[in-house]
């Protein structure tokens, strides 16, 4: 990640990297894909949206979730496996983002 993007500070103190819009899509496929674009993954909602804020790509933007689902509801593979995403949990992870 290049050091010109903006960065937002978290409710930990710790600093994410905000990412130009063009560029949402693919890093939402890396982290749906878990990094490795030769083994694809097809993680849930919840471990692309972990896989985003964490400390490999320490992302973060508004509207990620929505970005990640709509996304992620365009993956025909991964609607098979569409059943372990409860939206609670993705609310709960972003709160505890900004809280801390
Ligand atoms: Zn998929």
């Amino acid at each position: 990640m290049s050091q010109s993007r903006p960065q937002i500070k978290m409710g930990d103190k710790s600093f994410k990297t905000i990412p130009y819009k063009e560029e949402i899509l693919n890093l939402i496929e890396e982290a749906h894909n878990g990094y490795q674009k030769e083994v694809i993954k097809h993680n849930g909602i919840k471990v692309t949206i972990e896989n985003l804020l964490g400390p490999k790509m320490c992302l973060y933007w508004a509207n990620m979730t929505l970005d990640v689902k709509e996304s992620l509801n365009s993956c025909e593979e991964s609607a098979v496996k569409r059943s372990n995403g409860p939206f609670g949990m993705i609310v709960l992870l972003i709160l505890v983002c900004f809280i801390g």
